[in-house]
């Protein structure tokens, strides 16, 4: 089976296709046609698209497990247009690794907001486009780029189906008590409430771990630690997520890269009665000027801060403490919601690759009977424990796999829709 994945961003796409089925490498040689592996494999082909670099240019990026690479610079902002020269890579040129489109046999997209709708994966069909359209009233940044690469594969790929995996649907079992804001219920009528985000990679962790710990995971109470550019954690416990940081919308919870994580909604008020405030400005206060990068008045990235403080800069270090001490709050709110801990789990680029900020999170835990392993800690760990072993709390980093995570729920979903067919012949 070969899968494709589409993980847009707003002003990048990364897309990916996996083969279950024969010419894998690695970890996945050995698996039988049609398989789901039990961990990641490498994708055959992978492409990024970034806007960024070169206002009015695409740059993109294609590279094969064969070791093929190739790079292109467009003068476009077309998205369509980029977006479908990227994917004629997958059949044509150096870096092709099939023969034709017709060659994949499933596509799945990370969509950003599926409501309290979609609690699933969804098979792409008229209605859950129109609700991802609806929803990008919550997600007007994300929504509308899911949908048009949703768009741009029905022209290229038509016939095959699509599958949208929700960012959202992993918490989509957060009781009222926890997604309620504590405003006039007629806004949460609205769908003003907590849905949380980053879904796909908290679920990949919670499989991942209980793999790790050779647990079931509905025996395990955890909290997953996604601590990337964004930033989110999720308290999991019987396998479902039933607390996490991020509410409303991405900015909710913890101190991010750009973003504020939580603040006194008064500030809001406060800043937007000034005379040289409004809603744009403040939207790109909160979202891109703020979080590390504010406090700091340096950089987004964690390395050179972190370099910076060992230099005697105190704005970098003020930078890292307020991120730790939200960080270590969180925690010990998820704690309390999960009433108990088995196991931590940090990933993304922060929780997978800055040892000391896993030291220093861990540091305040020690009550709860958390043992951190130091040399381990500082031995670049993926996919491990790095709990001492009479730790009463396991620590694990894991390496998120976002795109794996996508493509195991579209294997499910064509699955569950085989199953369906053979019911319904039976
Ligand atoms: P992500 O969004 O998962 O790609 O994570 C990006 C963030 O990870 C960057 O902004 C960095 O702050 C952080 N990061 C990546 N590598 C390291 C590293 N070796 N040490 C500390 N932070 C890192």
């Amino acid at each position: 089976m070969k899968i494709l994945v589409l993980n847009a961003g707003s002003s990048s796409q990364k897309s990916c296709l996996y083969d279950l089925g024969g010419d894998l490498q690695d970890n996945s040689q050995d698996s039988p046609a049609g398989k789901l592996p039990d961990t990641a494999p490498a994708p055959i082909w992978e492409a990024m698209v970034d806007w960024t670099h070169h206002q009015g240019f695409a740059e993109i990026t294609v590279k094969t497990h064969r070791g093929d690479r190739w790079t292109m610079e467009i003068e476009s902002s077309d998205r369509a247009e980029v977006i479908t020269k990227t994917l004629a890579t997958l059949w044509t040129g150096e870096t092709a690794v099939i023969a034709d489109p017709t060659a994949i046999n499933i596509i799945g997209h990370r969509v950003v907001h599926g409501g309290a709708k979609y609690r699933e994966s969804a098979i792409i069909n008229a209605d859950v486009k129109q609700a991802i359209a609806d929803l990008a009233a919550f997600a007007p940044v994300h929504n509308p780029v899911n949908l048009a690469g949703i768009a741009i594969c029905e022209h290229i790929f038509p016939n095959i189906p699509q599958v949208a995996v929700f960012d959202t649907a992993f918490h989509a079992h957060l009781s009222p008590a926890v997604y309620t804001y504590a405003i006039p219920y007629k806004y949460t009528e609205q769908g003003i409430r907590r849905y949380g985000f980053h879904g796909t990679s908290h679920q990949y962790c919670r499989d991942r771990a209980a793999q790790i710990l050779q647990r079931d995971v509905k025996d395990l109470r955890l909290i997953t630690c996604h601590l990337g550019n964004g930033c989110s954690l999720a308290a999991i416990r019987d396998g479902q997520c039933i607390d996490t940081t991020m509410g409303f919308t991405p900015l909710e919870g913890l101190v991010m890269g750009t973003r504020s994580g939580s603040i006194d909604a008064g500030i809001l008020l406060h800043l937007l009665r000034q005379p040289d405030m409004d809603v744009d400005k403040l939207d790109r206060l909160l979202n891109r000027e703020s979080g590390l990068l504010g406090i700091s008045g340096m950089s987004a990235d964690l390395r050179p801060l972190i370099a910076a403080i060992a230099e005697g800069n105190p704005q970098t270090k003020l930078a890292i403490d307020v991120f730790v001490h939200r960080l270590r709050s969180h925690i010990g709110a998820m704690v309390a919601s999960l009433g108990g801990l088995d196991a931590i789990v940090f990933t993304a680029g922060i929780g997978e690759n800055a040892a000391i900020i896993r030291a220093l999170t861990c540091e305040n835990f020690e009550f709860l009977g958390l043992h951190l392993d130091q040399q381990l800690n500082e031995q670049r760990p993926i996919d491990c424990d790095i709990a001492t072993a009479d730790s009463q709390v396991r620590v694990l980093v894991i390496h998120t796999q976002e795109d794996w995570e996508i493509a195991r729920e579209c294997w499910s979903a064509e699955e569950k829709g085989k199953r369906k067919k053979e019911k319904a012949n039976s």
